[in-house]
């Protein structure tokens, strides 16, 4: 059929920038990071149409655990309106060292991946 392929649903990870200094609580110093934005998009020959269910998360460089930030707060960061994450910004959703399954494909896979290495899909 002619449409197979033209358009469908994705979901995306986007590194938006580096942070230089964010106070990690799992180092408990300053550390550099990453602020990292997901996305479901639909695609019409390949072209991104529309956006939804963004979501902003802190990757700690040091020790890799994954914060979630509010999405207000990581869309004020994104644009560069000169804010700086605090403490009480990062929500801790993933201890280091832990492994959990995929519910899609049974893979072992380390607990600060948001989407599953082997197949994609997103983590619970
Ligand atoms: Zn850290
Ligand atoms: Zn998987």
């Amino acid at each position: 059929m002619f449409f197979i392929g033209i358009f469908g649903i994705e979901s995306k990870e986007k590194k938006i920038k580096e942070l230089p200094n964010f106070f990690c609580k799992g180092c408990n110093k300053e550390e550099t990071g990453q602020l990292i934005k997901t996305y479901n998009y639909f695609h019409i020959f390949f072209v991104p149409v529309l956006k939804w269910n963004e979501n902003y998360y802190v990757l700690c460089n040091y020790c890799s655990t994954v914060y979630e930030i509010a999405k207000e707060k990581g869309k004020r960061l994104e644009r560069g309106e000169g804010e700086n994450i605090t403490y009480w910004d990062l929500k801790e959703i993933k201890k280091t060292n832990g492994v959990r399954i995929c519910k899609n494909c049974n893979s072992q896979v380390e607990d600060r991946f948001v989407y599953c290495p082997y197949c994609g899909n997103r983590l619970e």
